[in-house]
């Protein structure tokens, strides 16, 4: 038996904590993984809000946990090793497959019958041992025993800067500078990423004070917490990062011409804004301009993200896990604090 996190999805606050879950399903995969971290983000919270998630097949709770780091305890596969650290890829392609899921492009599924381990029908990562099988399975460096939990997170961003690379292609253009909206896991690590890229990078985030400021500018970052309008700039590239429906109405009209504004923030909808949309579509027409969503990543994207993570300053990464609390305080851990940036449930103490 193991501790596992469950929810009852689509029942607000069921989250609790169950110490006699049946260990992982030999049918989950054949590496059996010993947890050492589950990352905690918006999505959990809509999910502990009853406002998101799927059971799995003929289960009435869901393990939650998406972003995970663990130990393997055994591989018979031999793909992996006794004592690597691996993390789970969160999605699963969808059955029929379609054509992107045929090709393992499961973050560009089209039918949306794709499975997301601790979000739709698959068991999450958020209890002591899970299984998987090695295709999904993504080793990760031993100095990357800190901050691996923060793969997911980053492989999300690779996904959305390879895209933005992609579309790049379009045009002779030589993007110079950066906005990334938003100042949390996501929009920290895709700044990362667009600084490893060398340009010139911004970030703009509500929050005067607490460890945001000073992390952007340890990237050789600039901070903002102006409004998107006020900007002296037109950015090259947009990273959308907050879901924030004026943010993204903003930076979609900021935009310099032949510009690429990447939407990754999930709204929550239910908002209605007068709006000239008409002004906005004659704009990005005469200008070239690209607006995108993307979410998710597939294997590529969290080979690229482990690569990025390797190439990072770790004291930085460490730094965005601002609370890192027990199993036993998991109440706590999905209760959202103020000044979070990333907060993680430790299962290996
Ligand atoms: C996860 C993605 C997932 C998306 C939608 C995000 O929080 O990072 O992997 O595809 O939620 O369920």
């Amino acid at each position: 038996m193991v501790r596992a996190i469950t929810v009852a999805p689509g029942v607000a606050d069921s989250l609790r904590l169950d110490d006699a879950w049946p260990e992982p399903h030999p049918e989950e995969g054949a590496i059996l993984v010993e947890a050492l971290a589950v990352g905690i983000c918006g999505t959990d919270h809509e999910i502990v809000a009853g406002e998101y998630g799927e059971v799995p097949p003929g289960a009435d709770r869901l393990v939650i946990g998406h972003e995970s780091l663990g130990r393997v305890l055994e591989d018979p596969t031999g793909t992996l090793h006794p004592g690597d650290l691996v993390a789970g890829i969160v999605r699963h392609p969808d059955p029929v497959p379609c054509a992107n899921c045929a090709v393992d492009e499961w973050d560009m599924c089209r039918n949306g019958r794709y499975t997301e381990h601790g979000i739709k029908a698959l068991p999450g990562f958020a209890r002591d041992r899970w299984r998987l099988s090695p295709k999904f399975a993504i080793g990760l460096h031993p100095d990357l025993a800190d901050v691996g939990v923060l793969l997911e997170p980053a492989s999300v961003v690779a996904k959305a800067w390879d895209h933005i690379d992609r579309i790049s292609q379009r045009a002779e253009w030589q993007p110079q500078n950066v906005l990334v909206a938003g100042a949390g896991p996501i929009g920290l690590l895709a700044a990362l990423l667009a600084s490893q890229r060398g340009l010139t990078v911004h970030v703009l985030d509500r929050a005067p004070t607490g460890p945001k400021p000073a992390l952007v500018r340890a990237l050789g970052a600039t901070y903002h917490t102006s409004t998107v309008d006020e900007l002296d700039f037109e950015p090259d590239i947009t990273v959308e990062c907050t879901g924030a429906p004026t943010v993204v109405l903003d930076v979609m009209c900021k935009a310099a011409p032949v510009g690429i504004v990447c939407l990754t923030g999930v709204s929550s909808g239910g908002r209605i804004i007068d709006f000239d949309a008409g002004a906005l579509n004659r704009a990005m027409v005469l200008e070239n301009t690209v607006v995108f969503g993307s979410v998710n990543a597939n294997r590529r994207h969290w080979e690229l993200a482990a690569e990025a993570l390797g190439r990072a300053d770790p004291s930085w990464l460490g730094s965005l896990v601002t609370r890192r609390l027990p199993v036993e305080a998991y109440a706590e851990a999905y209760h959202p604090g103020m000044d979070d940036i990333k907060v993680v449930l430790d299962f290996a103490r």
